[in-house]
């Protein structure tokens, strides 16, 4: 493999990928250099972790730390009618699919020799850098918003990391972040590059967990689009090595309560467009500001996908359904279970394709809300 960059999109600047660095100095996020890709002799099929995909991470060597993430079921479930697949990422060592990334980005930072790190996140992003900041020995700082579930909070100062909670919207919350960047590395899920070269193995775990065929469809629930771009970036990878030429339709779902790719996407932009924004229950996608709202929007349009938003009162249905299927998880989640219902309802999606429902969190990090939702006293 070449030696990877983090290349700029805005100002063309190449940048050693392997020294700590989340931005460009001009100001933009940065993108590292696709990967030459993944064939099926590659996999590491004894490694029971996405590392059986190591042979296609830009990282040198074996990883310093791991928790096992990665590997995570694929079930088949009845879904009014039509056979469906959800992917477990709530099964990860944290409980979300942010394993995938935080692993492959600590074990980067480890290598490219970081100090102390702070994040900002809405939970499940901080309580996973937390927890693999604690297994490498990196001091870690989190800021959250103060609304955000106990459980999260717990999980995170469980690890060790210092807890910051912000009042305000998502958006103040990542403005702290940013101001704290002289202090320590912003080792930020939106913003570094080596997450979504963690999230991209997701991709690869899909195509070979249906025995080497890609899905005709994959349903996300969306905030900032890390496992948009990541399934991008893998299957883009497979394509390359020759190992698939069919490309899934990714859905990304919000809340239409909070839902910045679909303002830009109904108004047939290319960018980040205003739009107005009122709480929700699924606080996991609340973003008022993707980072690479751009590059969402390409990823979702070549893949002739699109976005897909639910109203609130959709979402409860939905976590009661899936839980009676045995797939207990956070109402951020289940907005790909109600997704799925428009999209069989209208017809976008057909019952005899194959369809796969990322479900992104568990349920047990927000038991006290769901239970608020499903009038469960
Ligand atoms: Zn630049």
């Amino acid at each position: 493999m070449t030696a990877p960059t983090f290349d700029c999109p805005a100002c063309g600047s190449a940048w050693a990928a392997d020294r700590p660095r989340w931005r460009c100095d001009c100001g933009s996020y940065l993108n590292l250099t696709p990967g030459d890709g993944l064939t099926r002799g590659q996999i590491a099929g004894g490694e029971a972790s996405l590392w059986r995909y190591a042979a296609a991470l830009a990282l040198r060597g074996p990883p310093r730390v791991s928790l096992g993430e990665g590997w995570t079921p694929l079930v088949r479930r009845d879904w009014q009618g039509a056979a469906v697949l959800f992917k477990l990422e709530s099964q990860m060592p944290t409980g979300s699919f942010k394993d995938r990334g935080s692993a492959v980005m600590i074990n980067h930072l480890i290598k490219a020799g970081v100090g102390p790190i702070h994040e900002d996140s809405s939970g499940n992003a901080g309580s996973s850098i937390a927890t693999y900041a604690a297994v490498a020995g990196i001091p870690c700082r989190i800021y959250v918003p103060a609304t955000a579930p106990r459980a999260k909070l717990v999980q995170i100062a469980a690890s060790g990391a210092e807890v910051r909670a912000i009042p305000g919207t998502r958006q103040s919350i990542t403005e702290a972040a940013l101001a704290a960047a002289g202090e320590s590395f912003y080792a930020s899920h939106n913003w570094h590059p080596y997450f979504i070269e963690g999230t991209k193995t997701l991709a690869f775990e899909l195509w070979e967990q249906l025995g080497f065929r890609t899905p005709d469809n994959i349903l996300v629930p969306t905030g900032y689009g890390s496992n948009i771009l990541g399934l991008d970036r893998g299957f883009d990878e497979l394509e390359k090595a020759g190992e698939t030429h069919a490309r899934p339709r990714l859905f990304a779902v919000q809340a239409a309560n909070c839902a910045a790719l679909a303002a830009a996407w109904v108004a047939g932009a290319d960018r980040f467009v205003p739009f107005a924004a009122t709480p929700t229950v699924a606080d996991g996608i609340a973003t008022m500001r993707p980072v690479r709202t751009a590059e969402v929007l390409r990823a979702l349009r070549r893949s002739r996908g699109g976005v897909t938003t639910v109203a609130e009162e959709e979402i409860a249905p939905a976590l009661a359904a899936l839980g009676r299927l045995g797939l207990f998880v956070e109402p951020t989640a289940a907005t790909a279970g109600a997704a799925l219902t428009r999209l069989l309802r209208d017809g976008t999606i057909s019952p005899g394709q194959t369809t796969v429902v990322v479900l992104t969190g568990h349920g047990l990090k927000a038991a006290e809300r769901i239970g608020d939702l499903l009038g469960i006293a």
